[in-house]
Order: structure tokens, then C-alpha cells, then sequence
């Protein structure tokens, strides 16, 4: 029998780029919005605490193991803003959030050359056995590249119309879902968890 794992997001673009990787890895992957559990408020100050937080919230409330992915994107010439706070930067929710969020993050970046535009995506992924699981499996992924200067494709979510990606030459939002997949941060830790919980052999 499949075992059981809640997905601890309610990030529709996460649940589509890891929901199915995770079934390929032999679990039975339920979305935490399925079983009406809301997301706990992210009061770490790094990415792992953040996905541990929401791990162990989605863990406790289901009875189940789970797994979280805590990611944002760090810009160099923001001290590493938008970080922690990617999902939330312009302080709007909802379907809006995103778009809003480009914009603040363009302006900010108005005067800043191109050479002083390096970003990097990062994803934390976390899996617990149980809510007081001491020993949490710890992935993590990144991807660097440049913040353009205007927004480039149409795939994607949050900021991957900005995110230009040297090693493909495009934006990730130019990239096909199945390509940035194979390719992005969270693929990386994805790959990394594979491997830790020995299911790469
Ligand atoms: P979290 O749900 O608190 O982890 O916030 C993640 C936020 O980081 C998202 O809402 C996006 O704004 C941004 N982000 C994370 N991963 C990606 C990605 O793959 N593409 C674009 N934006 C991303």
C-alpha cells in the first residue's frame, strides 16, 4: 500500500510542480487544502524553519506525515529582499498577489544595472513522519540567475516572468511546465530528497 503524505501547501503552482513527482517517488499525495487545513503563520526567520513550521502544522492536523517546501527569491542588490517575505511583498493576498509583487520588486529595482541584477530561487523542502518527528528529512535547491527588466513569458507563477535563467537563455516563465520541472529550484530538492530517502538507486 502507498503511503499516505500530506502536501503542506496552498500554493496552487507548488502543488503542480511537486504533487506528481512526489507520486512517482511511491506516495499517496494529498494536498492540504483537501482536508481543509489552512497554512500556520511562517515565523522563522529562514527558509527551513519556515518549511518546518508548516510541515509540522499540516502533520499534527492530519495525523499524517508531511512534507512542505518553503522557497522565495533572494535578490542580491535587496540585502536577499523579497526572501521570506516572496509570497507577501506587496502586502496583497489573493489572485492579485502575484503581479503586484513583480511590480514592487521592478520598481525597486529601477536604477540597478543589469550586472547588479543577480537573484537566486531558493526551495527548502521538508518532510516529518509525525508532528514531533526530531530528525526532519532537509532539501534544499537553488537556481541563479539575473531579474529582468521587464516581465518575459507567460508559464509559471509568482515571479518566473522576471527570472531570467542563463543556462536555458530565457525567463522560467518562457519555459514549458515540463521543462522548468525538470530544471528549478524546487526539481533540485526534489532530486536531493530523492536521494536522501534512498529511492535514487
Ligand atoms: P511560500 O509559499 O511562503 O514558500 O512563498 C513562496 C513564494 O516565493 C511564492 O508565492 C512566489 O512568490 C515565490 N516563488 C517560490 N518559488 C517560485 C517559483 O518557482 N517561481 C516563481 N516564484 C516562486
Amino acid at each position: 500500500m502507498k503511503q499516505k503524505i500530506v502536501l503542506a501547501t496552498g500554493n496552487k503552482g507548488k502543488v503542480k510542480e511537486m504533487a506528481d513527482v512526489l507520486a512517482q517517488f511511491g506516495f499517496e499525495v494529498i494536498a492540504q487544502t483537501d482536508l481543509g487545513i489552512e497554512s500556520p503563520e511562517e515565523t522563522g526567520l529562514t527558509f527551513v524553519e519556515n518549511s518546518i513550521l508548516k510541515a509540522r502544522f499540516a502533520s499534527k492536523m492530519s495525523g499524517l506525515p508531511a512534507i512542505a517546501d518553503d522557497s522565495g527569491l533572494v535578490v542580491n542588490a535587496l540585502n536577499g529582499a523579497p526572501g521570506l517575505y516572496s509570497a507577501r511583498y506587496a502586502r496583497v493576498d489573493g489572485e492579485e498577489a502575484d503581479a503586484k509583487n513583480r511590480q514592487k520588486l521592478l520598481k525597486e529595482l529601477t536604477n540597478v544595472a543589469t550586472e547588479n541584477r543577480q537573484a537566486k530561487f531558493v526551495s527548502c523542502i521538508v518532510m516529518l513522519q509525525n508532528e514531533l518527528d526530531p530528525s526532519p528529512i532537509i532539501a534544499e535547491g537553488t537556481c541563479e540567475g539575473v531579474i529582468t527588466f521587464e516581465e518575459k513569458g507567460e508559464n509559471g507563477f509568482g515571479y518566473d516572468s522576471l527570472f531570467f535563467y542563463p543556462e536555458k537563455n530565457c525567463t522560467f516563465a518562457e519555459l514549458d511546465t515540463t521543462e522548468k520541472k525538470k530544471i528549478s529550484h524546487r526539481a533540485k530538492a526534489l532530486a536531493e530528497l530523492k536521494r536522501k530517502l534512498g529511492m535514487d538507486k
